[in-house]
């Protein structure tokens, strides 16, 4: 019987890679997704994924989106906790909305897709949880006060909960991104690109998406047992952790 994986966030950008890429290793995937209905209606027309719309920063809408996973495909053994948002603002100017919103949706989303599956996993003596972090949680950004804080905030939870479930066959794993080629970072104008943001990169290109997906696929498979509490930073040597 195939792994099931859940992808938050997995209708788009690097989590669709994330979707696609772990059906091509052979799990039975679902992908979670916010409100954008018609990428995710073209993504399931694309994959044959299927597709649950809730929001990770709702405990009560998040237990109930993994319920009707489970419902569909059944017990859930991998989680990419992969969904994020940024709301970039000077921190002397960042309003508590900015704030709250990003530790919402990118850390306390951590609480509310782990903490109703953990049990299962437990219980079931196996589990993969990668969680997808940044560069800038990393190593902080200017403009980003939120966004480095929740993204720095993952890998201590990260690192706790992978003590808690070591000897239970669950591994939980971080992986930091650096800039990827997805549409946000593609509509950066190709001077500023060229300018600033390559210099910054040693292998002196962007990430593909797909290749945050490989990483994912290796941590979520069952080869992968002896690799937990750890971040993988992919972002062609600009930031060594
Ligand atoms: P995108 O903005 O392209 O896609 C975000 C996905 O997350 C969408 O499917 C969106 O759903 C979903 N989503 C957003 N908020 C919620 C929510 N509250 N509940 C459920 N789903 C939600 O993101 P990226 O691919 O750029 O980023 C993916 C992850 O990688 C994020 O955690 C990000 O912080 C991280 N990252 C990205 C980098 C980059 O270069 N792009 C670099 C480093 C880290 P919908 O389509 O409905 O809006």
């Amino acid at each position: 019987m195939a792994r099931v994986a859940l992808v938050t966030g997995g209708t788009r950008g690097i989590g669709a890679a994330i979707s696609k890429g772990l059906k091509e290793a052979g799990f039975n995937v679902a992908a979670n997704y916010a409100g954008n209905d018609e990428a995710a209606n073209a993504f399931k027309a694309e994959t044959g994924i299927p597709v649950f719309k809730f929001d990770v920063a709702d405990p009560a809408g998040a237990e109930e989106g993994i319920k009707a996973v489970e419902a569909a495909l059944g017990p859930i053994d991998v989680l990419v906790n992969n969904a994020g948002i940024t709301r970039d603002k000077m921190f002397h100017r960042m309003t508590w909305e900015q704030w709250s919103q990003v530790i919402r949706t990118n850390l306390d989303s951590m609480f509310t897709m782990t903490r109703p599956l953990i049990e299962g996993m437990q219980s079931r003596g196996f589990g993969r949880i990668v969680i997808i972090s940044s560069i800038n949680g990393q190593k902080g950004q200017a403009g980003q006060a939120n966004y480095s804080a929740a993204k720095a905030g993952v890998v201590g939870f990260a690192k706790a909960l992978a003590q808690e479930n070591a000897a239970k066959g669950i591994t939980v794993n971080v992986i930091a991104p650096g800039y990827i080629a997805t549409e946000m970072v593609k509509a950066v104008p190709e001077d500023v690109l060229k300018s600033k943001i390559l210099p910054q990169i040693p292998v002196g290109r962007l990430g593909e998406a797909e290749e945050i997906a490989r990483a994912v696929a290796f941590l979520a498979s069952d080869e992968a047992g002896f690799i937990t509490g750890s971040t993988l930073s992919i972002n062609g040597g600009q930031y060594m952790a």
